[in-house]
């Protein structure tokens, strides 16, 4: 019987072992290994003062419906949509509502913002010589882009904190081609910005029904039911230290360094971020090591504070730009974006903070973040709030990966110099897109590289 490893129970390593099964179903043994006490890595669901709390991705993008089919498949469907409900924006110490119609922040015409950007924005410039926005296949920063046309305003004030909160990261170093390749696609053929974000936007129909969704039970619950499905026991709390090739497949080393256990898989799914995967392939593939640890990761901290009473605005939370000098870079008003979290009688609220190169603020101790945090949230709504009844803090450091402008050739330059070793497949957040859409669809890619293999080799 063949036997995979997998390395790493986040989403993008558990999609690969249901993926595996469904596939080849008993006939392969399957064993899933994660450094940490539980699977999910990214997803975890936590509580805090009876209310319960995500406290890694929160809401997921339906554009894509494999996260809803995946959901139904192992029998936690269907998702639970957020309240529509409009979420602000932070301009100039005021709160307005986020405009509509954009591509991230970016209009077709920025005359047509109200009370975001428009007194700074400059009409976009004629181009000098007639001819695409971005020559092909170049890819840039957005913030590049953006800013030679319609000047900073709109970046600072509207693509940055859009982009930042997905990413964490700033408009300026993100690829326009991993970010938003609809529109990356236009500017290869559109000579100006309002004209690409019409095309892209043509080309990006509006999904039917709500863009977002979450499991009701939590995403940690999606983790462990994808777990059961694909009928595997993770080993837990086992670091996988070494990779190496051997004559039938792959040697692990797995455990802590005086308890070293080796484990022998003919294929091997790498599914851990961007630093662990490149250590583990240094040895026997030093190329593909560095391509793959040279993106960098934003550390940021979660913040959730359960305050007494009905004292949150009727919003879904607000965004806050660089430029506008608080520590925090976005509020959720959990209970009233997500009514299926709300508890009676309290005020839930998720404040992030820390944004890519600004690692300062997270130095802070959990009592001190919780009051800058808190601090912050009051002087954005304009009012003291009440003291929590409960707060929890949440890092992820290095918790979201950084795609700069050439990341999808760096990424095909690596998977092509692991050719010769066709039974390990890279996954996860790393490569092939952030959201855990992307992630999941990562993790099915990966089985079916392992299992074309695995055919061929039997
Ligand atoms: C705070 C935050 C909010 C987010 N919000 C959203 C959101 O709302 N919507 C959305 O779609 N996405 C969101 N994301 C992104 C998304 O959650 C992640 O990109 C995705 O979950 C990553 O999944 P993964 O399996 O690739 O990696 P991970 O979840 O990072 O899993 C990797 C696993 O590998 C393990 N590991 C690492 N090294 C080793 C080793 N040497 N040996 C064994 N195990 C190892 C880790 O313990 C971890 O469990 C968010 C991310 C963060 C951090």
């Amino acid at each position: 019987m063949a036997h995979v490893a997998i390395v790493g129970a986040g989403i993008s390593g558990l999609s690969a072992a249901l993926r595996l099964r469904r596939r080849l179903g008993a006939g392969v043994r399957i064993t899933l290994l994660d450094q940490s006490g539980r699977v999910g890595g990214k997803l975890a669901t936590g509580e805090v003062a009876g209310a319960r709390v995500e406290q890694g991705a929160e809401s997921i993008l339906l554009r894509d419906p494999v996260v809803a089919e995946l959901a139904a498949e192992v029998g936690l469907g269907p998702l639970v949509h957020p309240a529509p409900l409009a979420a602000g924006i932070v301009v100039g110490g005021r709160t307005v509502p986020v405009p509509r119609g954009t591509l991230m922040g970016i209009p077709a015409d920025p005359a047509a913002l109200d009370g975001t950007a428009p007194a700074y924005a400059l009409p976009e410039p004629a181009p000098v010589t007639p001819g695409p926005l971005v020559a092909p296949a170049a890819d840039i920063a957005v913030g590049a882009l953006v800013r030679s046309r319609y000047g900073d305003e709109i970046v600072d004030r509207l693509v940055d904190p859009l982009l930042g909160g997905v990413y964490a990261g700033r408009a300026d170093d993100l690829s326009l081609a991993v970010t938003l390749p609809a529109l990356y696609e236009a500017a290869q053929h559109e000579s100006t910005l309002s004209g690409a974000v019409r095309a892209a936007q043509r080309d990006t129909p509006a999904v039917g029904g709500p863009a977002f969704g979450v499991v009701a039970g939590g995403l940690s619950a999606l983790a462990e039911a994808v777990a059961a499905a694909a009928d595997v026991t993770p080993r837990l709390d086992l670091p996988v230290r070494e990779l190496a090739p051997t004559p039938d497949g792959w040697r692990l080393t797995v455990g802590s360094t005086r308890d070293p256990e080796p484990l022998d898989a003919d294929a091997v799914v790498l599914a851990v971020p961007a630093r662990p995967a490149a250590r583990l392939l240094t040895g026997f593939a030093p190329a593909v090591a560095a391509e793959v640890g040279v993106l960098d990761y934003a550390s940021i901290a979660l913040v959730t504070l359960v305050l007494p009473g009905d004292v949150l605005p009727e919003a879904s939370g607000f965004l806050v730009p660089a430029t506008e000098g608080y520590a925090i870079k976005a509020a959720t008003f959990v209970g009233r974006k997500w009514p299926h979290l709300a508890v009676p009688g309290r005020s839930l609220v998720r404040l992030s903070l820390g944004r890519y190169g600004e690692t300062r603020v997270l130095q802070r101790d959990d009592d001190e973040l919780v009051a800058l945090a808190r601090a912050d949230l009051s002087a954005v709504l304009g009012e003291r709030l009440p003291t929590p009844v409960g707060s929890t803090v949440r890092r992820w450091g290095g918790g979201l990966p950084q795609y700069g402008p050439g990341h999808l050739d760096r990424i095909a330059r690596a998977r092509a110099g692991l050719a010769e070793h066709p039974t390990l497949a890279l996954a996860g957040a790393a490569y092939d897109g952030v959201g855990v859409p992307a992630c999941v669809r990562s993790g099915y890619a990966a089985a079916d590289t392992i299992t074309g293999e695995l055919h061929d080799a039997h």
